[in-house]
């Protein structure tokens, strides 16, 4: 097939004794623990699920140099445990997501441009430019889930300069990972390539050049990333 411009290649995320992974799309799960909910100015009880995207091209890879964005006087990295997918579906019952949907895990920042997200909040305008912006997505490499087993519960951590800023545990995510599938699969149909990033727990705070950011989920690849 010929095209009017050379196409632009597939982003692939390495993945622990297995072929590279080909991301399709990025889904990220909005104030997913409770502690960050109320740090946002939430509240729990009030809490529905809700996503929004970035594009596969804002997958940055582990030990990259993180550009330091335009148009923001804060940005905050959200940690947050990301689930890779090898099946999809539409209305995937919670019960029937195991090994046969999940491929691996990794871990994922969701780089936020937070003065801008506050600013669209506000006004109701949407909130891409605050974190669908290029290399707004940095991730591991993928620990399939046959090395890992299903993840339900684990340390979550964020460390800025060797300084613990987010700490807490998937167990402790309102949407679980099965619900979470299943309830993206009734809106949309979800495809092999796709990748989940769950939330983040509470103690989001900025970064600035020259930063090293350290995410941490426990049985994962630790990713590190620089701010430069
Ligand atoms: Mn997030």
């Amino acid at each position: 097939m010929n095209y009017a411009f050379p196409p632009t290649s597939i982003v692939t995320l390495d993945a622990m004794s297995s072929n590279p992974f080909p991301v399709r799309r990025i889904f990220c799960m909005g104030q997913n623990y409770a502690a960050h909910v109320q740090e946002m100015g939430g509240t729990v009880s009030a809490h529905e699920p809700f996503f929004f995207m970035k594009p596969a091209g804002a997958v940055l890879h582990n030990n990259s140099i993180f550009p330091y964005p335009s148009n923001t006087a804060d940005l905050q990295p959200e940690v947050e445990l990301v689930v890779a997918l090898h099946k999809g579906g539409k209305n995937i019952p919670a019960d029937k997501v195991n090994y046969d949907y999940i491929f691996g895990y990794a871990v994922g920042l969701d780089m936020t441009k937070r003065d801008l997200q506050r600013a669209a909040r506000e006004k109701g305008h949407p909130w891409d430019m605050a974190k669908a912006f290029d290399h707004s997505a940095p991730c591991s490499a993928i620990t399939p889930e046959f090395y890992s087993g299903t993840l339900s519960s684990g340390k979550i951590e964020l460390k800025v300069n060797g300084e613990i800023r987010q700490s807490g545990d998937i167990g402790d995510m309102i949407l679980k990972i099965p619900q979470m599938v299943n309830w993206l699969s009734n809106q949309i149909e979800l495809f092999p390539g796709d990748l989940i990033f769950t939330g983040t727990p509470a103690g989001i705070g900025p970064v600035i050049k020259g930063d090293v950011i350290e995410a941490t989920v426990s049985g994962l690849e630790p990713l590190i990333i620089t701010i430069g």
